[in-house]
């Protein structure tokens, strides 16, 4: 089979690997698609952390081609999603309540130290396999993994019903924030600094949500909640949320830094919020949510995976050049990478 392979910061390769073996407990699945995420353009970046010789990949749907002996909740043929975000119900974290903080996640997160779903099949335990409604196609169930993370988020930020929302950052995790938030009525805008987003963002979100230039949602008004997708947490967000009010920080960058007037949070009464990945119950609300939730309505191309190169460059990482790849402008909001070689239903 082809896989995506990261060999080190720069652009990954394309290697032939073997199909998989797999355990008594684990599930061979052929991939159908999968999204390129803010992860996966951070590994390539060198802003976060994997391991040399991995395959990339982490939020993919596909159909069951195999279980393990012992495997009783699928069978071939059946349509999956698959949860990345290892936990062994075992370590202090898992026991209280907390499995997106599992001590035991090392050499076993899919697309990172474990290999993951830019290839033709994926090994994936039992219970991280999820079966996707068949009224959710492929390129929709593809964003159930992200979807799980900004429901954990949103949990995390307790928004009230009279809140006015500002969502940081108009990428695909922004637009699902803005999306979800949306559909329970909350006044939503979106402020985002690449002009090529706020374009995406304006054509593919409900009109519902307002859109701005970051420039323009500058002082535009004064925030209840403010969610910042980018993982920088830009300008004086904690001063300009009103008081009493929540700043969510989402994004997985090494290399985000901040600095925080403690001030704001002790004068003002600010709650500073960091929820990280989901819970299993937030990914299971996703794939149920996915049913009623147009996030295909995200998805603005869909590549075979032989294409990577192009399908990066999309999401501004520079196609060619030795070291760090330099980057450039948005060109796409989510990307899909098809397995098949063709945009799978
Ligand atoms: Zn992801
Ligand atoms: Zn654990």
């Amino acid at each position: 089979m082809k896989a995506v392979v990261f060999e080190g910061v720069g652009l990954p390769g394309i290697h032939d690997r073997a199909v998989p073996s797999f355990e008594a407990d684990e599930v061979l699945v052929e991939v159908a698609v999968t999204g390129i995420c803010g992860t996966d353009r951070a590994i390539v970046l060198g802003e976060f952390p994997a391991r040399p010789g991995v395959v990339l990949g982490h939020e993919a749907v596909g159909a069951v081609a195999a279980v393990g002996a012992g495997v009783g909740a699928v069978t071939p043929g059946d349509r999956v999603v698959i949860n990345p975000t290892y936990h062994c119900d075992r370590c202090r974290p898992c026991r209280r309540g907390m499995p997106a903080h599992c001590g035991a996640k090392a050499g076993r997160e899919i697309g990172v130290d474990r290999d993951g779903t830019m290839a033709g099949f994926a090994v994936v335990p039992e219970g991280f396999v999820h079966r996707l409604p068949d009224s959710v196609p492929y390129r929709r169930g593809a964003l159930v993994e992200p979807l799980a993370c900004v429901l954990n988020n949103l949990a995390a930020a307790r928004p009230r019903r009279d809140d006015r929302v500002l969502v940081i950052g108009a990428g695909p995790v922004g637009a699902l924030c803005a999306l979800v938030l949306a559909g329970r009525g909350a006044r939503v805008t979106l402020a985002e600094r690449d002009p090529a987003r706020v374009e995406l963002a304006r054509l593919l979100l409900p009109r519902t949500v307002r859109v701005l230039a970051a420039e323009e949602a500058d002082g535009a008004f004064t925030p209840d909640l403010a969610i910042d997708t980018t993982g920088s947490l830009p300008g004086d967000v904690l001063g300009t949320v009103a008081a009493g009010g929540t700043v969510v920080v989402m994004g997985e960058k090494e290399t985000g830094v901040a600095t925080v007037p403690l001030r704001a949070l002790t004068t003002r009464g600010i709650r500073l919020v960091g929820a990280g990945p989901y819970r299993p119950a937030d990914f299971a609300r996703a794939v149920a949510l996915a049913r009623d939730l147009p996030l295909d309505a995200l998805v603005t191309h869909v590549l075979p995976l032989e294409r990577y190169a192009e399908a990066l460059a999309l999401l501004a990482v520079a196609p060619a050049g030795p070291g760090r790849p330099e980057t450039n402008g948005y060109r796409a909001m989510k990307v899909l990478l098809a397995t098949d070689g063709s945009a799978a239903p």
